[in-house]
């Protein structure tokens, strides 16, 4: 028997965990349930997290949690509590399994059958945020080596369990080199290991064309946290229904499963909207506890209902459907065909054991790390970049010279364009003039300098290389 934590959630939320647990209950799934209540009513309750400490508590004890859609109420000040949750928990690994069921749900793809696995925690998802001037805001992007070895290698692992035959990695890293290019280079390396695994990479944006045109040449994705929120929704949406898919977050400790849909609202309390997206959620849920073969049983079933064409009004179509259900009608013919198999999908069959324990993260041994210069970012409203080049280059240094100044990056001293736009934030970039005898001393200098000459720092980013290797962009242009 295994304890997990249930939220029934807002809208229709309800409706499909009460049909969903009803199946794992017939099924005979060893499963005994804590409720906690999140979302709509909570955070108008005034808790802005939209969850208790005691529901966390829940939640952290026992480790496993069924999650319904909840309703993030309208205007600022509520925190996602999805993104929390992920974080919080430490799920680094989002999976959205995303398949067509054609004849029997319209979809222009009938030979999908791909997996998304997807980084949870870092990217832009920080949510570390600034307005810096009048004009710019900034939002910074974290990737990290752990961040990266955990989700890539959890890709691998993935391939290798369920039998999967490729593992394609979408990233950036033409344009971010140090960020996307650092995912990159960890495919790269994992990928090495796993010589039974064929491996590829693409850009993300011709990789997202070529997903909605043909995903059928994809087997298992793995990318940054950003692109694969986008791509996961694509392919569900293009593999027939977003209301068809379900996901895993998985981490070290803990698991989240859910539908990837949302509270849809619209059709709350009708009793017409479709399980599936919960249900394959706590299939996934099933496998991660061990129950594989509950898991398999209730999906060759669910898979043996949709081509029974018995089916809810979102999948509903003349001439391929036979019944148009409730989710009560829905959710009895599912159980009634416990124990049966589906005749032209293939049957699933899960190993006995699904649950993928990664290594321990081992920190790699510290690389020599030297400055070598400094960017100070600007605030100066004024238009004729050499003034604020000769203001810089004026200030009092021993340690550095300004070699450069880039306006949204690109560069626009020395030579810039007369054509290039520039905002009122400036990056001006000092290379030491002897690389082996710099500090951090040198630099608090030259702030303290332009600070008496009224030039407004809004923020530092210092210069370093790694083992010898300079470890930051140049300027576009440069
Ligand atoms: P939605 O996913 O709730 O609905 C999108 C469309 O799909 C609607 O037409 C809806 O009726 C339909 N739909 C969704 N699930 C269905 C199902 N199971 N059966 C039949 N039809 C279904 O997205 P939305 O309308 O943008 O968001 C509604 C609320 O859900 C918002 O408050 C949003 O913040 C929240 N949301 C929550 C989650 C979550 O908790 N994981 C995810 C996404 C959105």
């Amino acid at each position: 028997m295994t304890r997990i934590t249930i939220a029934k959630g807002d809208g229709i939320g309800p409706e499909i965990m009460e049909a969903t647990l009803s199946i794992l209950e017939a099924a005979g799934a060893q499963l005994a349930y804590d409720e906690i209540e999140i979302g709509e009513k909570v955070y108008l309750a005034g808790n802005t997290a939209g969850i208790s400490p005691e529901a966390w508590d829940t939640i952290r004890r026992n480790k496993v949690f069924l999650k319904a859609p909840i309703t993030t109420p309208q205007g600022g000040g509520y925190k996602s509590l999805n993104v929390s949750t992920r974080k919080f928990l430490g799920l680094y690994a989002n999976i959205r399994p995303c398949f067509s069921l054609h004849p029997y749900v319209a979809t222009k793809h009938p030979k999908m059958d791909l997996v998304i696995i997807r980084e949870n925690e870092e990217d832009l998802y920080a949510g570390i945020e600034h307005q810096q001037t009048d004009e710019v805001v900034q939002c910074l992007k974290l990737i990290s080596r752990p961040g990266c070895e955990k989700i890539i290698r959890y890709a691998f692992e993935y391939a290798k369990l369920y039998g999967r035959k490729k593992v394609t990695c979408f990233t950036k890293d033409n344009i971010m080199k140090q960020t996307d290019g650092l995912f990159r280079a960890v495919f790269n390396e994992i990928a090495a290991e796993y010589p039974e695994i064929a491996n590829d990479h693409w850009i993300i944006d011709i990789g997202a064309a070529k997903l909605a045109n043909a995903p059928q040449d994809f087997e298992v994705i793995v990318t940054l946290n950003l692109y694969g929120d986008i791509i996961s929704d694509i392919a569900a949406e293009v593999a027939g229904s977003v209301g068809l898919a379900g996901s895993a977050n998985i981490g070290e400790e803990c698991a989240m499963f859910e539908a990837i849909h949302g509270s849809a609202p619209m059709i709350a309390g009708q009793g017409i909207a479709n399980p599936s997206g919960l249900l394959l959620g706590a299939v996934q849920m099933l496998s991660h506890v061990g129950q594989t073969d509950i898991a398999e049983k209730i999906q060759n079933a669910w898979l043996k209902t949709i081509e029974d064409g018995v089916h809810t009004f979102d999948i509903y179509k003349e001439g391929v459907s036979t019944r148009r259900v409730n989710t009560q009608e829905f959710t009895a013919a599912v159980i009634a065909n416990l124990g049966q198999l589906p005749k032209d999908f293939p049957a699933v069959s899960y190993r006995q054991e699904a649950r993928i324990t990664l290594p321990k993260y081992q920190r790699k041994p510290q690389k020599t790390k030297t400055l070598q210069g400094v960017d100070l970012f600007v605030h100066w409203s004024g238009t004729a970049v050499n003034d604020l080049a000769s203001m810089l280059q004026s200030l009092p240094s021993e340690d550095f010279e300004m070699v450069l100044i880039t306006n949204r990056g690109i560069k626009v001293y020395p030579d810039g364009f007369p054509e290039t736009f520039c905002t009122d934030h400036w990056r001006c970039r000092f290379m030491a003039k002897d690389a082996s005898n710099v500090s951090k001393k040198g630099i608090i200098t030259l702030l303290d300098a332009a600070e008496n000459t009224g030039i407004d720092v809004v923020k530092t980013e210092n210069l370093y290389a790694f083992d010898g290797k300079a470890a930051y962009s140049l300027g576009q242009g440069q």
